[in-house]
């Protein structure tokens, strides 16, 4: 096998077992990770999307305005560097991902933004990711978009499965959100 799909599978093992939030602190690690872009240049048109708006209220176009957004080769999907409180975007992801989940995704890391900016720990490990706190408010906001965007249960459940969440956590948090997963 060649070193770079060999290092992608271990890093991306390494992030299963440590049940990060679509990688998380893999970026301290992991570092450097790319040039800051303008969210906004790259995704157009969130300000006056309503479920963003609920989460920022009036801040919203200035938070948007001020967000950075990094792309990395790293496999994953997406989380935020706490360091610098900008979005990592797995380009893999961006490119080959579900736009449904991508977007749902960007709502879900707008929440750590607007977490992080309250002064909250986004990576309590006090808790597992199905139980913490700052994740069901994320996927809260997600689901809620999911649902206007007519998903039913049973593909809100898919989109909420992770390879790092076992089913018996898939469940709990599914529970705590009121999506039924068969
Ligand atoms: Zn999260």
């Amino acid at each position: 096998m060649h070193w770079l799909p060999l290092l992608l599978t271990v890093v991306s093992r390494v992030a299963q077992v440590l049940q990060l939030d679509r990688m998380s602190h893999m970026d301290r690690l992991l570092r450097p990770i790319g040039t800051k872009h303008s969210f906004t240049a790259y995704f157009k048109g969130l300000e006056k999307v309503e479920a963003v708006k609920e989460i920022f209220g009036e801040q919203t176009e200035e938070v948007l305005r001020n967000l950075k957004v990094k792309f990395t080769w790293l496999p994953g999907y997406m989380w935020i560097d706490s360091g610098d409180g900008s979005l990592v975007v797995s380009s893999r992801y961006l490119n080959n991902g579900d736009k449904t989940d991508i977007y749902l995704d960007l709502i879900h890391e707008l929440v750590h933004v607007k977490q992080l900016r309250e002064g909250k720990k986004l990576f309590d490990v006090e808790y597992d990711y199905a139980d913490r706190p700052t994740e069901i408010e994320a996927y809260q906001h997600a689901v809620e978009e999911a649902r206007r965007l007519k998903l039913n249960d049973e593909q809100i459940c898919q989109y909420l499965k992770t390879e790092w969440m076992s089913y018996e956590d898939l469940k709990r948090l599914a529970n705590a959100l009121n999506v039924k997963c068969s």
